[in-house]
């Protein structure tokens, strides 16, 4: 069984993701792949080279990401074009992992997973949501920055409401670790076929 986890800024998401990993799960992380394909030799490189120049490479063979941030600022069209290129990239590594599962259920964890389409090529997807309080606060204690950029933030993003309509199942942290913790055990027994739904 294929499952992704999904879930705003600030909702816990990587939170659960940890978790899930700790329990022994295979999960496939699009922010993590995102990072491994502008190392040196990453499969996308050589494309973006082509389409955006050679400078948009660093002296080792890696995305040198303040050139590439500067070829993209306030051209949008070129902006969509480079997360075109990088997003299917990062889609085909997870597609091909997924397909050789290390363990069942196994996961992946995408930010924009229902804005992307990618869910359709999963059985189940868990979403993990809080309230905008609740994440306000969490992120500015992680990331710092203040309460109302993190709130434009979370607005620019598809809402709960939109995204809960889609998920098969929803992870509500507005509560402490350990009764989140709780609630993932619940799920995961769920998807083994420990107990039904
Ligand atoms: P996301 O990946 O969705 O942006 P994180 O999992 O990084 O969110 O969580 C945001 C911050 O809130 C992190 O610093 C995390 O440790 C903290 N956090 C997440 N869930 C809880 C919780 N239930 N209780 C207390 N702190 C939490």
């Amino acid at each position: 069984m294929k499952i992704g986890i999904t879930g705003g800024i600030g909702s816990g998401k990587s939170t659960v993701t940890d978790y899930i990993i700790k329990r022994g799960y295979q999960v496939f992380d699009a922010d993590k792949i995102a990072h491994e394909i502008e190392e040196p030799g990453g499969g996308v490189l050589l494309k973006l080279a082509s389409v955006f120049g050679p400078e948009i490479l660093a002296e080792d063979g890696s995305l040198d990401r303040k050139t590439m941030a500067a070829v993209v600022f306030s051209d949008d069209k070129k902006r969509k074009i480079l997360n075109d290129i990088t997003h299917r990239e990062i889609h085909a590594i997870i597609t091909e992992g997924l397909s050789h599962p290390e363990t069942d259920p196994v996961f992946t964890d995408v930010p924009l997973l229902f804005e992307s389409g990618f869910n359709k090529e999963l059985d189940r997807v868990w979403l993990v949501t809080a309230s905008e309080e609740t994440r306000v606060k969490r992120v500015v204690a992680r990331d710092g920055g203040t309460p109302e950029e993190v709130r434009a933030r979370i607005r620019s993003q598809m809402s709960d409401e939109e995204k809960e309509k889609m998920a098969d199942a929803v992870i509500s942290n507005d509560c402490a670790l350990e009764e989140l913790y709780e609630k993932v055990d619940r799920l995961l027994d769920e998807a083994n076929g420990k107990i039904n739904k």
